[in-house]
């Protein structure tokens, strides 16, 4: 029998831990299964960090991370007061459900979705109910304006990559004015439009962003929160329970940086919109049939191929892609946008699987 659960808490064994994509100890791989950014983060970035890193790393950081919250806040045209930052918008979303979706009403999001919400749920003891997507995978916002504890969802949702408008996400947030809205803006910056504007309206609405992804922070554990400000004292209170020091001094000079290089951040994400577009083109042509996305990746299934056959087929020629062995989307794979290059020889390489032969004579056979 396994000695090692003696020594853990109840809590400890009742844990199913979310398990995240690769991060390959060898640079061997093209790496399109955890949607980082395929490009570096803005200069101005680099610079920030390297100022910090010379300055004070002796000293604590500041605990409310002004220097980045008030970037957050010009950004975005709303007070300091309603922002809210932590080490990632995963630790961001653990204390919006720890603080403000736990009640006696079950909490609901959609049954295809980011599988950490229900781990936030076991790790909090928060009861939850999901919704199914329609068949096209959308959420429908009418299925969520029922008595609940609260409601998240990504938009663009994860990991299918569907939009949402904010005209839904505004009835919604009014239909249910007696729990907390969050929606978890993750992808938002590549094609769809934020509902930060909306939370100066409606005080149950919890808009969580990251610079992960469309900044090309994910290794420096920034993301952040907008809401009205109670929401956000809320989210303080937990903060302070558990760490006070969740930004460090070069998470905070890099993020603020990041954030005041809005031309950067336009160039960089303009090409990867382009380069989703022509991968999306690409997959349909060897006869996938592709979501259509509002983020950086796409969600596709093959009639033909398992995805788990064609994950390890990509894998033994060095690319790496995600696949999620849960009802209704096993079929699929979630491809990250990459550079131009990196989905052409994606591309390519599905080419070769697919078709062997065809491609042999094609090349002339090797
Ligand atoms: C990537 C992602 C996050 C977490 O981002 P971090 O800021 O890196 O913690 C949150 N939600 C969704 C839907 C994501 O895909």
């Amino acid at each position: 029998m396994d000695e090692r659960p003696r020594f853990w808490s109840e809590t400890a064994r009742g844990l199913t831990p979310y398990v995240p994509g690769e991060q390959p100890k060898t640079g061997r791989y093209v790496k399109l299964n955890t949607n980082e950014n395929p490009y570096p983060p803005s200069p101005r970035v680099l610079e920030a960090i390297a100022r910090e890193v010379s300055a004070s790393l002796r000293l604590y950081p500041d605990p409310d991370a002004l220097l980045f919250k008030t970037a957050v806040a010009d950004t975005h045209g709303v007070p300091v007061s309603s922002v809210f930052a932590g080490n990632g918008s995963d630790e961001v979303l653990a204390h919006a459900f720890c603080a403000l979706l736990k009640h006696d009403r079950p909490l609901l999001f959609p049954d295809v979705t980011y599988s950490f919400y229900p781990v936030y749920c076991a790790l909090y003891g928060i009861s939850f109910r999901t919704v199914p997507l329609t068949e096209q995978f959308a959420i429908r916002v009418e299925d969520y304006a029922v008595p609940n504890g609260g409601v998240i969802f990504p938009n663009p949702n994860a990991p299918t990559g569907c939009l949402l408008s904010v005209d839904k996400i505004d009835w919604l947030a009014r239909k249910n004015g007696a729990s907390v809205l969050v929606v978890d803006e993750a992808y938002v910056d590549f094609g769809g439009e934020s509902a930060i504007p909306l939370a100066r309206r409606h005080s149950n609405l919890l808009v969580v962003q990251t610079l992960s992804k469309s900044r090309s922070l994910a290794g420096l554990r920034v993301g952040f929160a907008v809401g009205h400000p109670d929401l956000v004292e809320a989210l303080e209170r937990v903060r302070n329970s558990f760490n006070s020091y969740p930004l460090d001094r070069l998470a905070i000079a890099g993020a603020a940086a990041a954030l005041a290089d809005q031309s950067y951040f336009e160039e960089t994400r303009n090409r990867i919109v382009r380069s989703r577009e022509r991968l999306s083109e690409g997959l349909s042509s060897l006869g996938f049939s592709v979501l259509p996305s509002a983020a950086n990746f796409l969600f596709a299934t093959h009639p033909e191929r398992s995805a788990r056959t064609l994950l390890g087929e990509l894998r033994e020629r060095g690319f790496l892609v995600r696949h999620f062995d849960r009802p209704r989307i096993s079929g699929f794979l979630r491809i990250t946008v990459g550079t131009d290059e990196e989905c052409t020889s994606l591309v390519e390489t599905l080419r070769e699987i697919l078709s062997p032969e065809k491609t042999e004579r094609a090349t002339g056979g090797r």
